[in-house]
């Protein structure tokens, strides 16, 4: 129970990664705001976590490319538990694939705003309750494509590799205030949003072996090391990124 007593929020926690986060910090003992964009996702996960033995769990809608949703999952956090210790910031949208120099810019946009700017304004929002409990743990979900460009994702990879450099950017800015800022970088993890990569044997084998992998990764696999880095076992550990990707190469 390293995490009793803590406030967590993470977004885009209604499914795959961020539900199994959810899980992993709420069996650590931290009292949970799972947030997405639909509020029947958000009550069907809430309704799975507490199938699962979790009390403390509330949750809202937050569509984190939206600030006033934003300001509805810090206040919600604040009136459910009085503060908030915890952030893991894993929404992300990709609405193409192709060549990257044919997406158009209101495409760029969008990829940006979603997976850049709005964790860095969510940031903004969560750091002065932070400060007011004497510290606080921050968790981004980047991804290995932000190291190694995916084939046909190019904004997406290069809004991942944007998430690398906030978390360098932040971890120094942070530490004063006893606030550490780390990422997680996942490669192939089979949910609904890489189902492209996985749902059929042979493309699966294909991209297992262009990755050097030998199985495909679980949310869970993700789970334990945004559990550990937000836990006191990270105590000395920010402004780093950890690849969670079975062996892929990983260096940018
Ligand atoms: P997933 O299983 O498809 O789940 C996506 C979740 O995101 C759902 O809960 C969805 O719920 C929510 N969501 C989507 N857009 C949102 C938005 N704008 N605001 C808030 N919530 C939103 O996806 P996943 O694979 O777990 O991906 C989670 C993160 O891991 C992403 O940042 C992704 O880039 C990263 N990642 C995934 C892989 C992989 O192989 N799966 C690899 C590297 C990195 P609603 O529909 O209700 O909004």
């Amino acid at each position: 129970m390293a995490l009793a007593g803590k406030v967590a929020a993470v977004t885009a926690a209604t499914d795959g990664i961020g539900l199994a986060v959810a899980a992993g910090l709420g069996r650590a003992g931290a009292r949970l705001v799972l947030s997405s964009r639909r509020a029947e996702h958000v009550e069907a996960a809430l309704a799975r976590l507490r199938a699962l033995g979790l009390e403390h769990v509330t949750g809202c809608v937050c569509h984190v490319g939206r600030a006033a949703d934003r300001e509805a999952l810090v206040q919600k956090a604040l009136d459910t538990y009085g503060g908030i210790d915890i952030l893991v910031s894993n929404a992300a949208t990709n609405p193409v694939m192709g060549s990257t120099l044919e997406a158009e810019e209101e495409v760029w946009e969008k990829i940006f705003q979603v997976n850049v700017t709005a964790a860095a304004m969510l940031i903004r929002l969560v750091v002065p309750h932070m400060e007011k409990r004497g510290g606080g743990s921050i968790v981004l979900v980047s991804s290995l494509a932000g190291y190694r460009p995916f084939p046909a994702l190019g904004p997406y990879s290069v809004s991942k590799a944007a998430l690398l450099g906030l978390v360098k950017a932040l971890g120094p800015e942070l530490r004063p205030l006893r606030i550490r800022v780390n990422g997680v970088a996942p490669g192939l993890i089979r949910t609904r949003f890489s189902r492209a990569l996985w749902q059929d044997e042979p493309t699966l084998q294909r991209v297992m072996a262009a990755m050097g992998i030998d199985r495909p990764g679980t949310p869970e696999d993700v789970a334990g090391v945004v559990t550990f880095l937000c836990s006191p076992a990270a105590a000395y550990v920010t402004g780093e990124t950890v690849v969670v990707a079975g062996g892929a190469a990983s260096r940018l």
